[in-house]
């Protein structure tokens, strides 16, 4: 299978487990993964079924957007995801979603502290709110590339979404599901009315450390070189 081919199977192979476990749906939603050059990336076309999706659907785009490969319409928010490649070295797949309970913190502005070890390890100090702006629009890639400078591989989109990165496609996936269950954690914890507890700042220095530390390697090299 050449290069292009198996990013494009990625993408295929990605979205059909994230519709198998609920964080995918219909249409919404958008996946990418970063080409073997480090310079363009493979995302899924806009509007269409995940399930019904082939690799031939997939579509190849350089930095500027430029159609490599593929036939359909790309995703609206292509430029939102070459945003982030060129902002973050570290980044090799996105995936963003309409996943439900970060969607609900979405809709009360709530950005998630510092509530479990695993959490700060894999995603950062905190899940941000990223300000609302249209889909498909340049403000929203503007605000998305500003927030993605902290080094997070997690965000929360304002009444929107979420958004996340790894160093590859599984690890993408993965954070997906951190996020998931901080987000329902953090909103059954808010529901009780009683306060919540957030890990000592000692243990989250020493996660982020860690973090950061896989992600200086990949920096060094250049994305995906
Ligand atoms: P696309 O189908 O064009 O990727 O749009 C879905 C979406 O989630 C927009 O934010
Ligand atoms: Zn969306």
């Amino acid at each position: 299978m050449g290069e292009l081919e198996s990013v494009k199977q990625q993408v295929v192979n990605a979205c059909r487990e994230l519709v198998a476990n609920g964080t995918l749906s219909g249409t919404g939603g958008n996946v990418s993964v970063r080409t073997g050059d480090g310079q363009a990336f493979a995302i899924t076309p806009s509007n269409f079924d995940y399930m019904e999706m082939q690799s031939q659907d997939v579509c190849v785009l350089d930095f500027h957007l430029q159609l490599l490969a593929g036939e359909r319409k790309p995703s609206v928010e292509s430029g939102m995801h070459a945003g982030i490649y060129q902002a973050r070295a570290d980044v090799n797949a996105v995936v963003h979603t309409h996943q439900v309970y970060a969607s609900a913190l979405a809709l009360i502005n709530a950005p998630i502290p510092a509530l479990f070890d695993e959490q700060v390890l894999f995603l950062g100090h905190s899940v941000e709110i990223i300000p609302y702006a249209p889909s498909g629009t340049n403000s929203l890639k503007d605000n998305v590339v500003r927030a993605s400078r902290n080094h997070h591989n997690a965000y929360i989109i304002q009444n929107h979404g979420a958004l996340c990165f790894g160093p590859d496609m599984r690890r993408a996936i993965h954070n997906t599901q951190v996020l998931d269950k901080c987000s329902l954690a953090y909103l059954l914890a808010l529901c009780t009315g009683r306060e919540t507890s957030t890990i000592p700042v000692e243990i989250q220095e020493m996660m982020f450390a860690r973090l950061r530390e896989d992600q200086t390697k990949l920096e060094m090299k250049g994305g995906n070189a």
